[in-house]
């Protein structure tokens, strides 16, 4: 047995990270250190099913409490750590517990961009979604009648409406891009999401920014918007994207850049510091990204309990992502970075369809929405590293099996 493995942050990453070193009968002590009071669970329902009211809590937790103690994982609940020594080898704790550590893992995610209080950010009746505390105030709040504006038109955003409508909010949403999903997807994609939200009646409003947000007794009233218009608000939904928690790792002064720096064994510049999930930054096909996804923070935490448990495989990150609005799935394989072309494919079903995206004539990224077999299809290519035969895509009389025969 080693020593103790100190993990900061109990989220996807975090817990992950314990259960692959048990589940590999890695006997060390281990410590999870989290900020938040309840213990650790999933975030992707935060702002689907169970803000909708679909899902409880239980439903969201990986693992029962009572898995921690039948498999000696410390969890230290409601608890920040303020601080790194790495020459001590200790972390700090907001109530000045010191705890010391033989390797240390940073899983401690990323935190919503918020308004400044100079636009009215800091008015009551404004949200971000990032915890379930999070989603329970704004549960709060989704009541039928009432006018909720969403500012950004990233899946957050987009989720976010669909549940609003679906209790029946009145729901504007605005981007100040030229199209919403502009970071994360193509054109094609946020085409046929924008028809579906306009279909179930939120007003999106792209090339539109925020101006102001005005409160009346403190509380958010009405929004000033960059074309000059106002309209009246009852509460406000801000998800402008987030920004990796990386303090910490900057206060010990490990290398940062957007996010915490790691090699592909999810090491930092300290060999006995690791760092993974949302807060980040890898390499990957010569460049260094950050992915915000559920398989990223589990397959890099996984990666890294493998390489701790004495393995030496690195990890090759293999993206794929979901969104869920309305009765719509959009699933993506794939990491679509430095996209040149698209190609759009419809699928068998009724609105199923997907768009292809090719990296100087190379297959990299699939969305698929509604449509299984795209995904499916699209993943193992990627898997597998076999180009798709453009003629067999194009044609959505062809079954996409033989891509891959
Ligand atoms: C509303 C929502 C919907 C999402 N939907 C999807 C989806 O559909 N598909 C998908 O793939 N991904 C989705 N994601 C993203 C996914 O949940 C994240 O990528 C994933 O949770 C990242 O895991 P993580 O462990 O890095 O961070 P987190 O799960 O955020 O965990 C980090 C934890 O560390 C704690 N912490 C931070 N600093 C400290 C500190 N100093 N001391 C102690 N504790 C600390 C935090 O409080 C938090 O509990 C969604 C995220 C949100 C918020």
């Amino acid at each position: 047995m080693t020593g103790r493995l100190v993990i900061i942050g109990g989220g996807q990453a975090g817990f992950a990270l314990a259960a692959k070193l048990r589940a590999l009968k890695d006997a060390r002590p281990i410590t999870i250190i989290g900020s938040e009071d309840v213990i650790p669970y999933q975030r992707p329902p935060l702002s689907k099913k169970y803000l909708l009211g679909e899902m409880d809590f239980e439903r969201l937790t990986f693992r029962p409490e009572s898995w921690f103690a039948e498999h000696e994982v410390e969890l230290l609940l409601s608890t920040y750590v303020e601080e790194i020594d790495r020459k001590a080898k200790t972390v700090r704790m907001q109530d000045g517990a010191v705890l010391e550590y033989e390797t240390l893992a940073l899983a401690t995610g990323s935190t919503p961009r918020t308004l400044p209080a100079s636009v009215g950010g800091d008015l009551d009746g404004v949200f971000t979604v990032r915890d379930k505390r999070d989603a329970d105030l704004l549960a709060g709040e989704m009541k039928p009648g009432r006018r909720l504006l969403i500012i950004g038109g990233g899946y957050i955003g987009l989720e976010a409406a669909a549940v609003a409508r679906h209790l029946g909010l009145e729901v504007t949403l605005i981007e100040m891009a030229d199209r919403i999903l502009q970071r994360v997807a193509a054109k094609e994609t946020a085409d046929v999401m924008r028809a579906i939200h306009d279909s179930h009646g939120v007003v999106i409003r792209e090339k539109t920014g925020l101006h102001k947000l005005i409160g009346e007794n403190g509380r958010v009233r009405a929004a000033e918007l960059s074309d000059g218009s106002t309209i009246e608000v009852d509460f406000v939904i801000v998800g402008i994207g987030v920004k990796p928690n990386d303090e910490l790792a900057q206060q010990c002064g490990l290398e940062v850049g957007n996010g915490v720096i790691v090699d592909e064994f999810a090491c930092t510049s300290d060999p006995s510091i690791f760092a993974m999930g949302d807060c980040a930054m890898l390499p990957w096909r010569g460049n260094r990204i950050r992915l915000e996804s559920v398989q990223n923070a589990v397959d890099q935490a996984e990666a890294a309990a493998a390489v701790l448990a004495g393995g030496t495989a690195p990890y090759d990150a293999k993206p794929w992502f979901w969104s869920d609005q309305y009765d719509v799935k959009l699933q993506i394989a794939g990491f679509n970075l430095g996209y040149d072309e698209t190609l759009t494919r419809k699928g068998a079903r009724e609105g199923s369809l997907s768009i292809w995206y090719f990296r100087e004539g190379r297959f990299i990224a699939v969305d698929a929405i509604n449509d299984a077999k795209a995904y499916v299809s699209g993943k193992k290519l990627l898997d597998s590293g076999i180009e798709p035969d453009r003629t067999i895509l194009a044609d959505p009389a062809a079954d996409l099996k033989q891509l891959l025969a």
